[in-house]
Formats: structure tokens, C-alpha cells, sequence
């Protein structure tokens, strides 16, 4: 094994599962940087088990410098039929096997790997690296780094998430947001319906304006969208109500999702779905208030990532790649966060979305060093070394 095939082997062995925590494998990255004489900060969750890591090489030069970005977490291989162990690095006909080989270990220890080369480099501007955690899930270490960066004035030129997309770049996806709607009714007898305020009934009011929004999001699709819908899309996931047929429900929770359209600012429609709901349901709640009542919470929301013009990111890796067509992706990214900062972002790595998340999971040799070299010729290309 060549370097970064040994890190990546490292880097495959801490189960870093989204459900459990991250930080032997963020002290292994802490440690290695330290090694070539690179600080580290970490940013710890709020409960201390999960953390991001950020570090800079060359951090005396005031330029606002490249970031170099990778999630640390991996999917569950609960229920997958794995030929080998799927937390050690296996190679088999020049493909490496393990859970997070290309989602996406594979670019941090292409990353890593080229520290000591960058190091030794006299950098005109900074290059600067960040780990996240739970990008699986609710994407909240991006948030918490999104945070950091924010409260240090922080603002990168371009942002490189090598998330594995076959070298492909991408520079575009929808966002993905998940609700929950909690009504809240008043219980009595089925027998007596004017008593009580039924609140699965007003569930379906509410499940009522949310897809008359739909309805009119379809009827506005975004003109040469590369998506398929090409428009915002919403979906009921899960309904939760009742104690029994006989009683009038007092509880309605409902779980939903919308899909955000790049360019179409989600916060206005959550905002007016709301207030259809409130107003429509106002005079049924009018007898039982306070008791009775409507809440929405969000319980994530990732913003989408939108085409930037003037990308400095996406010039050079075209150019380098020579992949003149950016690709629209199905799947989210961290992107939107560091997009929202202000900053171009890019995402671009080696391994494929198709192994990612299924047993045996793979990345091949060729992927690695292709991407290797891709990182080395951008950095060299591009003035910061
Ligand atoms: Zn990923």
C-alpha cells in the first residue's frame, strides 16, 4: 500500500458510524498534523462526543486561502452482507473495500497525505483543512464549523468537499429540510365531537395547505433546470396521532420534508405555510385556547448548493480534468453551508456515489491517486504554493 492507501486504512479503521463518536478518529488527524508541525482547532459538540477539526498550513499569510473539506461519519452497516470486515481497509483487484473508503475517507486521506509535500512548500496563501461530523445525518458539524468560520471572519476563496462524484464536478443540488408539525387538540368522547377539538382533523387541514404549496410550486418550474422535478417538492413522511377510536385525538404530529430548488429561499414558504395554517385553523382553536394549538419546528434544514458565476474552484478543475460540463446532483452536501458564508464552493472527489452507503463498499487504487494528483496540480496551479 502507497500512502494514502495507508491512511485511508487508518482512517477506515475508526468506526465513526453518525451514531457514535468521531473523536479517536479527529485526535488520529489531530496527532498526524501535529507531526509535521500543523495546529489544529477542534470544535466539539455541545455534549462533547462528536467534534470538527479545522487547520491551516501556512497561516501567517493574510490571503483568504482554499479549503479542503471531508465529512468524518459514515453510514450504519447494520443489515448489509459485507464479504470482509467492513472497518478493515481490504484490497481486492485494485479496489479497496470498507464502509467510508469513497463516502468519504478516500479524499481526507488524499488530503492528508500531501501534508508533508505541502509543508515544505512556501505557500502564498493558505490552504486550509475541515473535518466535519454528522454529515449523514443532520449535517450539524457543518453547521457548527459554518458557525466557527462565521465568528473568526473567516471567508475562503473557494471550498473543495470531495464527496465521491468520479472526479465529476458538481455545482449544483437541491437542499433537504425536515419538519415537524405538532397540533395540538382537546380529548373527550367520540360521542360528542363539539366538545373536544379533534386534532388528526386539523392534521389534515395542515396537510391540506402544505400540499396546495406543493401544487403551487409544481405550477412554477424553474425554466433549463437541471433537476428532475425542476421545482421545490414537499413530502408527508409520517402521520402520528390518536389513543383510540373513541376518543377525540388530542395529539396530531406530522413529520415532513421539503426538497429546495437552488435559487428558491425556503424560509418565505415555510413562513407562509404557517400563517395559512394559523389562519385557517384560528377560529376551531378560538373556543380551546390556549389548550389547543399548532407548532412547526424544523428539525434540520440544508441548504441547497447554486451555481456561482466567476468560480474559481470550478475553472481549475475543469480546466485540470478537462470536464467543461458541471453536473447537477440528486444527493446533498455540506456545500450550502459554506456557500452561505459567501464563499464558491466545489464539490469533486474520487469513488463513486453509486458504492457509497451499500455493503462492500468500495473506491478504486486508480480514484485515489487520480484525485492525488488532481489536489497536488490545483494547489500548484492555482498560486497557493
Ligand atoms: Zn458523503
Amino acid at each position: 500500500m502507497n500512502e494514502t492507501e495507508e491512511l485511508l486504512a487508518k482512517l477506515v479503521g475508526f468506526d465513526t458510524t453518525s451514531s457514535r463518536s468521531n473523536r479517536g478518529l479527529i485526535d488520529f488527524i489531530r496527532d498526524y498534523l501535529n507531526g509535521f508541525g500543523v495546529k489544529s482547532e477542534i470544535i466539539t459538540s455541545d455534549d462533547g462526543t462528536k467534534a470538527c477539526l479545522w487547520a491551516t498550513i501556512a497561516s501567517d499569510s493574510q490571503k483568504p486561502g482554499i479549503v479542503l473539506s471531508g465529512h468524518t461519519d459514515v453510514v450504519p452497516v447494520e443489515g448489509q452482507n459485507w464479504t470482509s470486515d467492513p472497518f478493515t481497509l481490504t484490497e481486492r483487484d485494485g479496489k479497496l473495500y470498507g464502509r467510508g473508503s469513497c463516502d468519504m475517507k478516500a479524499f481526507i486521506a488524499c488530503v492528508l497525505s500531501l501534508v508533508p509535500e505541502l509543508v515544505k512548500q512556501k505557500l502564498r496563501q493558505p490552504v486550509h483543512l475541515a473535518f466535519t461530523h454528522d454529515e449523514e445525518t443532520d449535517m450539524s458539524g457543518a453547521a457548527r464549523l459554518a458557525d466557527f468560520m462565521r465568528a473568526k471572519s473567516l471567508k475562503p476563496e473557494w471550498v473543495w468537499i470531495g464527496e465521491p462524484t468520479m472526479l465529476n464536478i458538481i455545482d449544483s443540488h437541491k437542499g433537504v429540510a425536515l419538519f415537524t408539525t405538532d397540533i395540538t387538540g382537546v380529548p373527550g368522547h367520540s360521542g360528542q365531537p363539539d366538545k373536544g377539538i379533534n386534532a388528526i382533523e386539523l392534521g389534515v387541514e395542515f396537510m391540506n395547505v402544505l400540499l396546495r404549496m406543493a401544487d403551487a410550486k409544481k405550477a412554477k418550474p424553474y425554466e433549463g433546470s437541471r433537476f428532475d422535478p425542476p421545482y421545490t417538492t414537499f413530502n408527508l413522511g409520517i402521520i402520528k396521532g390518536g389513543t383510540a377510536e373513541n376518543i377525540i385525538a388530542e395529539h396530531c404530529r406530522i413529520e415532513w420534508q421539503a426538497r429546495a430548488h437552488p435559487g428558491d429561499d425556503l424560509d418565505p414558504t415555510i413562513s407562509q405555510i404557517d400563517i395559512e395554517a394559523q389562519t385557517k385553523l384560528k377560529s376551531r382553536f378560538a373556543a380551546f385556547a390556549p389548550r389547543a394549538g399548532i407548532k412547526t419546528c424544523t428539525c434540520f434544514d440544508i441548504p441547497p448548493l447554486m451555481p456561482t458565476a466567476n468560480n474559481p474552484g470550478q475553472k481549475i478543475l475543469s480546466k485540470l480534468t478537462q470536464r467543461k460540463e458541471t453536473q447537477a446532483v440528486s444527493f446533498a452536501t455540506e456545500a450550502g453551508f459554506f456557500q452561505k458564508l459567501g464563499t464558491h464552493v466545489v464539490v469533486c472527489g474520487p469513488g463513486s456515489i453509486d458504492q457509497a452507503h451499500k455493503a462492500d463498499e468500495f473506491v478504486e487504487k486508480s480514484q485515489l491517486s487520480a484525485c492525488v494528483d488532481l489536489i497536488r496540480q490545483v494547489l500548484l496551479s492555482s498560486g497557493a504554493c
